[in-house]
């Protein structure tokens, strides 16, 4: 059960520096692996080398999450981009970080004279919660204590089939038909167009697992109760404590 959940749930580390370059290693982004998705969080500057080193088809990549916009969190993003373009990429990416990101893509784009031979689908992240839901998996954001506002990510698994909630999908009237698409994480929708959430008539089954992406942060009580309950949790710190004194 281990070697599986491992194979269908993990985390790549593709830079993980800080603020300056290095030889050998490199700003931050990293790559999360979610059954048949792949998740970018982060694009420092290089990203893409480090995805054709990893051997990463990024044509597989459909989403992309920025914590915040100082450089080392983003300057690869426009080159990745550009380079999907030139390779042909025709299907939509999903790109997720503060509002301005798009005014600088946008920006850069313009002045090239580029257009991108894809969709580029931007969520500007406002505020905390949800911002991808799907049957089997969510993506959330939260605050993180930084210079500028800057966003940590918890990415969960859901762990199907859910357990069929009995009185509660007969108080609904679901017929059993639908029953193999609920323990599967659908919600339902009535004849009358009337959604019924999935997690209102089943209950999880396995514990979800989650990944939580803190970002640049300070220490801050207010995230504990964000990550609390997941698997993995990843920090990156430029500074120790004594170099603020
Ligand atoms: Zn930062």
């Amino acid at each position: 059960m281990k070697d599986t959940i491992e194979a269908m749930f993990g985390v790549t580390i593709l830079g993980n520096n800080s603020a300056l370059p290095a030889y050998d290693r490199h700003p931050t982004a990293q790559l999360v692996t979610l059954n048949e998705q792949l998740f970018l969080i982060d694009c420092g500057e290089g990203t893409q080398m480090q995805i054709a080193r990893y051997r990463i088809r990024h044509s597989k990549i459909g989403h992309i999450f920025i914590s915040h916009l100082h450089g080392d969190h983003y300057f690869g993003l426009i080159g990745l981009i550009t380079s999907m373009g030139l390779l042909g990429r025709e299907h939509a990416l999903n790109l997720y970080g503060p509002p301005r990101l798009i005014d600088i893509i946008e920006l850069q784009l313009k002045v090239a004279d580029t257009t991108l031979p894809f969709p580029l689908l931007f969520h500007p992240i406002e505020k905390e919660g949800l911002i991808l839901d799907h049957p089997k998996y969510s993506v959330a954001c939260f605050e993180t204590s930084h210079r500028i506002p800057c966003w940590g990510f918890l990415i969960t698994e859901k762990r199907n089939p859910r357990k069929i909630l009995r009185e509660k999908v007969i108080e609904k009237g679901i017929p059993a038909a639908f029953y193999d698409h609920l323990k599967q994480g659908e919600d339902y929708v009535t004849k009358t167009g009337e959604v019924i959430p999935n997690d209102s008539v089943t209950s999880p089954n396995i514990p979800d697992s989650s990944y939580a992406f803190c970002a640049d942060t300070k220490y801050t009580e207010s995230i504990a109760t964000k990550v609390q309950n997941a698997n993995l949790l990843y920090h990156e710190t430029t500074y120790l404590n004594r170099s603020f004194q």
